[in-house]
């Protein structure tokens, strides 16, 4: 059995952190593979170290003094190898930094320092070999991820190295300049090191016990979600259900590598498993809720506009030509509604509005604005009559007027649009309709 295990930057904030993180790596022979976040945050009015690198490379890069903000970040690293009682000096390191910032090797190098830093310190603190990530992850020469060769290079080297540490979130394009993945990027660096070592588990510690049902800032106390599939964990993550990094999930799925997400803080929970398929029925019919405000809709009428050929293209040609992506479009027999992300349409409104008119002619145009999108998301929806008439009779008596409903053809999940007044409302009364009182 083999395991990766990537720590998140609060997990890694402190000695005492990092104190967890060793028993936690000790506790179990499998996890061989560490892949570390810069360290985060002690408590909330601190500042991550990846934001520190970022301000300080803005200063270097406009010629402005930066010595006092690097030193600040350097006494960070200190203070957790002396809390650690590590003979380690990071001196050296420092320097090169202090160099390459002068010489502007640019924000992503900057920012990778945070990790490359904290990889230092671990490999020492466990006695596992340190490898620089620059040398196994790639880009190409425009910046995107590289997924064969990088395999092809970091299996070969793992293969050779039982026990190692990995520092997450960059690698290099292949004229050997530092890149990172967007931020939050580390948690796609363990799942890279998970396929190429063909890992049993990769799991991903967090300051959370893993996904909840629903987001914690509107259901008191929601429960916890114990297996989801990739799947429904696309669905909630697009509509900002943020625990783990988007694309995390892309290398680790085709190789069938179940993730664990698990708590830092509270190493004996469960935490929440993500699988490819999974026979387990979940505890309850509905997985997930999570949603998003802001959007609008742009409704669309047109007598006849059914048996016009073409008329859907045009008017999606209109928000095309104004490189607006478009998130659901339900239609009726002389409508069409279009929703949006308002702040992205706002300052093209007028174009867009003009383009319609002049591509597909329809009668009006009616816009409506301040709007939210909940998905409901479950793989037990499928197999369960009345779903949706339980969710809009809840709605109804939470006095929740629904403006849109969108089920996709894969059953996984039923989008609703209500104003965003409404929004933390009709979350409640779905949690409430499927989790407290589970009728
Ligand atoms: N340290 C980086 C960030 O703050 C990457 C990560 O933690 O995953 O975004």
């Amino acid at each position: 059995m083999k395991k990766v295990v990537k720590f998140g930057g609060s997990s890694l904030a402190s000695a005492e952190q990092f104190e967890k993180v060793g028993k936690i790596i000790r506790a179990d022979k499998a996890r061989c593979y560490v892949v570390p976040s810069a360290p985060g945050k002690r408590n909330s009015k601190d500042t991550k170290v990846t934001d520190m690198l970022y301000n300080t490379y803005a200063l270097a890069e406009s010629d402005d003094a930066f010595d006092k903000e690097l030193d600040a970040i350097k006494a960070r690293y200190q203070e957790i190898i002396d809390g650690l009682k590590l003979k380690l000096s990071l001196d050296k390191e420092f320097e090169v930094i202090r160099e390459n910032f002068k010489k502007k090797a640019g924000s992503d190098y900057a920012a990778s320092r945070g990790e490359f830093l904290n990889g230092i310190i671990m490999a020492n603190y466990l006695g596992y070999e340190f490898i620089d990530a620059a040398e196994v992850i790639f880009f190409d020469e425009d910046g995107n991820f590289m997924p064969d060769h990088t395999n092809e290079v970091l299996s070969a080297r793992l293969a050779d190295t039982p026990k190692a540490v990995v520092p997450g979130f960059y690698g290099a394009k292949l004229d050997g300049s530092v890149k990172t993945f967007s931020r939050g990027g580390s948690d796609i660096t363990g799942s890279i090191v998970a396929k190429a070592a063909h890992v049993d588990v990769y799991e991903n510690w967090t300051d959370v016990s893993g996904f909840l049902i629903a987001d914690p800032r509107i259901i008191d106390n929601p429960k916890g979600i114990d297996t989801i599939t990739y799947r429904e964990l696309r669905e909630l993550s697009y509509m900002g259900a943020t625990v783990l990094h988007e694309d995390a999930i892309f290398p680790v799925r085709k190789e069938g590598i179940p993730i664990n997400i698990r708590n830092t803080n509270a190493p004996k929970d469960n935490g929440t498993w993500i699988v490819e398929s999974t026979c387990q029925k979940p505890k309850y019919v509905i997985t997930g809720i999570a949603g998003k405000k802001g959007f609008c809709s742009i409704n669309i009428e047109k007598d006849l506009m059914n048996s016009e050929i073409g008329f859907g293209r045009k008017v999606l040609q209109a928000f095309e030509e104004n490189e607006i992506s478009f998130e659901h479009v339900p239609s009726g027999i002389d409508t069409m509604t279009v929703f949006v992300h308002q702040s992205e349409f706002m300052e093209k409104e007028q174009r867009v509005l003009a383009a319609i008119h002049k591509l597909a002619h329809p009668d009006s145009i009616d816009l409506e604005s301040d709007l939210a999108l909940i998905a409901v998301v479950g793989r037990g929806m499928r197999q369960m009559r009345g779903t949706a008439g339980r969710i809009f009779s809840a709605l109804a008596h939470a006095n929740v007027n629904v403006k849109m409903i969108d089920q996709g053809s894969s059953e996984l999940n039923i989008i609703i649009g209500v104003k965003n007044e409404d929004f933390d409302a009709a979350i409640r009364a779905i949690y409430n309709i499927f989790v407290e009182i589970q009728l």
